[in-house]
């Protein structure tokens, strides 16, 4: 039997399907050359807007359609769309989800593959390594909360463990990967091997991570020569990281840094825990703490009620800042989010393509590589 794993959406994603491949395999599949030659394919799906969602339909469809046609096929379907349809109580969303694809044989929780399978990776010197699953942030526009539930992080010593084995393969750049890195090991503060660093929140030193600490380590194994993280959240990124990312050389001068918007009444509306000037704030304590440092970063334009004023604001900051780049997108009403609920998804798509264009003119076509900021 041959399995065959497409990937939709973000690094975490991209892990998964990695370990969702061992899980196969330790089932006797073998990698299927292509998607035609396929008795399993697995379908790991995306939420975070609605054409990644419509992506997932359409390939469903254009499967179905060669079912149909006679040949021998299992659809599987994981990753969030599942994940949020396993969290709704009410087996609504299941239903619908079985409603709207009726080809498809398994819904699959990614929980059932877990982190206890070693992943399969095609690359010989780059690797993922997932360090936590889920996100407690909230954030008003989000659906990863519902779809991959709260922040669980991996055991310290297992992340190592895996480096430790990647070293000694010949790997050399290892990219560590969570909804937000920051807060990795907030769970685990009984750890008490390990340096906790306190991140302040509501103005007191009280959320307890241990990424620096993990960070340090991750440096030291022999045979790593580049350590990067994605993703990372303005508001708890601390002055413990930025101190291990300046004196490592390990670690990579370049920072995704998630903006979302450069203005501090759409911020508050998004629950991002941070205003536009502790933002530049962190963004002047990176530029002078560490040499060269780039920053990218993610921004949604059209956010509801997103005034002509504010989304000014925002191409303020980008002008300040000089991003390297940037992910633009226009926002996409998500099932179950707060601004879902709460919000009116107002701004006219016309007026969102508008804006989305003149960012992306401004930071991904134009020469802001050098950065403006002073
Ligand atoms: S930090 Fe916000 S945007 Fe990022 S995964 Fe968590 S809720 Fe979503």
């Amino acid at each position: 039997m041959k399995y065959h794993i497409v990937t939709f959406g973000c690094a975490a994603n991209e892990a998964d399907s990695e370990r969702i491949a061992r899980f196969y395999e330790a089932r006797g599949y073998t990698k299927a050359r292509s998607i035609r030659t396929a008795d399993d394919v697995i379908i790991n799906t995306c939420m975070i807007r609605q054409k990644a969602e419509d992506r997932v339909y359409g390939l469903v469809h254009n499967l179905a359609q060669e079912k149909e046609k006679g040949r021998k096929l299992k659809i599987v379907v994981t990753g969030c769309m599942v994940g949020m349809a396993a969290r709704e109580k009410t087996g609504k969303m299941l239903l619908l989800l079985k409603k709207k694809m009726p080809s498809v044989d398994e819904f699959l929780p990614i929980e059932e593959v877990g982190f206890d399978y070693a992943p399969i990776r095609t690359d010989k010197n780059y690797a993922l390594v997932p360090i936590t699953n889920g996100c407690n942030n909230f954030c008003t526009f989000c659906v990863v909360p519902m779809t991959r539930g709260r922040e669980v992080s991996r055991a310290f010593e297992d992340i190592l463990l895996e480096c430790h084995g990647l070293a000694q393969q010949g790997y050399t750049h290892v990219t560590l990967v969570g909804q937000n890195v920051n807060s990795y090991g907030a769970d685990l503060k009984k750890d008490k091997k390990r340096k906790v660093t306190y991140v302040k929140h509501l103005g007191r030193l009280r959320i307890p991570t241990l990424f620096p600490n993990l960070l340090e380590e991750v440096c030291k194994i022999e045979g790593l020569t580049l350590v990067d993280f994605i993703s990372s959240n303005p508001w708890d990124f601390s002055d413990e990281l930025i101190e291990v990312i300046a004196k490592n050389p390990k670690i990579s001068r370049h920072i995704h840094l998630p903006v979302q918007s450069g203005d501090d009444g759409v911020l508050r509306r998004m629950n991002r825990w941070y205003t536009r000037e502790q933002y530049l704030a962190l963004i002047s304590k990176l530029k002078s703490q560490i040499s060269n440092v780039t920053i990218s970063t993610d921004i949604i334009v059209g956010f509801p009620g997103e005034t002509k004023e504010q989304f000014g604001n925002t191409v303020k900051l980008a002008k300040k800042v000089g991003f390297t780049k940037a992910y633009v997108s226009m926002y996409s009403d998500r099932p179950m989010t707060a601004a879902h609920k709460v919000y009116k998804d107002n701004v006219s798509h016309t007026e969102k393509k508008r804006r989305w264009k003149i960012l992306e003119e401004l930071i991904n076509k134009s020469n802001l590589k050098a950065g403006t900021y002073q």
